[in-house]
């Protein structure tokens, strides 16, 4: 994916299915090798991509994944967002999850004087939306990154059809995200009493 920012700069994000064998935990050098591998002969503006990459400060690499824990607390402690309940960049979920979370557990901490029921009543209302935020499109992660010119001719033409604005009702159920798949608690009547 290539997008221009509106400060004369323009973003990066290359990707490619791979076991974890731990790029991540390399050093810069050893990643920008490695993607300068898996890239080059891509085609398109890859040449001018990897130049400007092997010159790049800004640069990250990271494995993408998803945290599936069976529960949110222990103690006193709750997760919240990615720590608890990742769904992973694919998703476009994350950021959903985190602030409704974030809503969802001040709201049940104000409404039950036990932290532990309040935790509970958290995970009751947010498991469901997290499991389908979770859930990512049909064929992905691997579908995202085609390994033949038949497989990128069959990803473009799927993108296509799935944002045209005619047959957008047809697929939209399809790719449509789910953040508003949740009835939000009402939290209104609460009222802060003092520190606990
Ligand atoms: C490339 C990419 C693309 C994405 N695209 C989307 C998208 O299109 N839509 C979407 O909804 N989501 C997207 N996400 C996911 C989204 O960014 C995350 O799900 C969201 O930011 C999670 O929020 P968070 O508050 O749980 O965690 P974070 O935003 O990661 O916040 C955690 C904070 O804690 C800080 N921190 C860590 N350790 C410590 C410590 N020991 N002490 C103090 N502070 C600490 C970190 O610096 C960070 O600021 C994307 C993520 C990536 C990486």
């Amino acid at each position: 994916m290539v997008r221009p920012d509106n400060r004369g700069t323009t973003k990066v994000a290359l990707s490619f299915p791979s076991p974890p064998l731990g790029y991540e935990r390399l050093d810069t050098a050893a990643q920008k090798t490695i993607l300068s591998h898996v890239f080059t002969g891509a085609g398109w503006e890859m040449p001018r991509i990897l130049a400007a990459m092997a010159g790049s400060e800004d640069f990250y690499l990271e494995l993408l994944g998803q945290i599936r824990l069976p529960r949110w607390s222990s103690g006193r402690v709750a997760l919240v967002g990615d720590a608890g309940y990742c769904a992973s960049p694919i998703s476009g979920m994350g950021t959903s999850v985190a602030l409704v979370g974030a809503y969802v557990l001040a709201g049940e901490l104000a409404r039950h004087d036990d932290h532990r029921t309040a935790f509970a009543a958290y995970e009751a209302v947010m498991r469901p939306y997290v499991t389908r935020a979770q859930k990512l499109p049909p064929g992905a992660p691997r579908g995202g990154s085609p390994r033949t010119r038949r497989g990128i001719k069959f990803q473009h033409a799927v993108i296509r059809l799935a944002t045209s604005p005619a047959a957008r009702r047809i697929t939209g159920p399809m790719f449509s995200s789910p953040a508003s798949a949740i009835e939000l608690p009402d939290y209104s009547d609460l009222t802060v009493t003092g520190a606990g």
